[in-house]
């Protein structure tokens, strides 16, 4: 059986603005902004608004808000970071490498030749992180 949504996760409190992110935009549906750990330049995460733990528990009409905003994330951080390819992950349950339980996806810009970082690990400098955010929001043409 899967485990049913806990509010105490770090991605609810950023939801909420009670914990702060290098935001690159939101809309009604969701909010995307820097991993703090990235595997890569440019490792970006999506984060549906609606309460799922993981796919396993989403509902179907939040996965067809998320795709569209999935597409154009990986559009424009290819051409923000000047990547040769996106990877787009996601997690379920520890077994399948989830940390944050809050349905997410990551964006994560790929470079001929660089294998990924470790996940979750690493912290990177926060000016660093501004700066990304800044870059993929000028790509995406998004407004704070
Ligand atoms: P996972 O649940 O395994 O798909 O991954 C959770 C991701 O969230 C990891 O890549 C972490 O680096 C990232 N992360 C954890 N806390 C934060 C935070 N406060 N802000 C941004 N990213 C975070």
């Amino acid at each position: 059986m899967t485990a049913s949504y806990d509010a105490d996760n770090i991605f609810a409190k950023i939801l909420l603005g009670d914990i702060p992110c290098h935001k690159v935009f939101e809309d009604e549906n969701a909010i995307v902004f820097m991993d703090v750990m990235p595997q890569s330049v440019g490792h970006t995460l999506i984060v549906p608004k609606a309460e799922s733990r993981n796919l396993l528990d989403a509902d179907p009409s939040v996965l067809a808000t998320v795709a569209p905003l999935l597409r154009r994330v990986a559009v424009a951080a290819k051409q923000a970071f000047g990547a040769d390819g996106i990877s787009v992950m996601q997690f379920n349950e520890a077994a399948g490498g989830q940390t944050v339980y809050h349905l997410h996806f990551h964006v994560i810009p790929r470079y001929e030749g660089v294998p990924l970082q470790a996940h979750g690990r690493g912290m990177e400098d926060h000016g660093v992180l501004a700066a990304n955010a800044e870059k993929l929001r000028a790509a995406l043409g998004a407004t704070e």
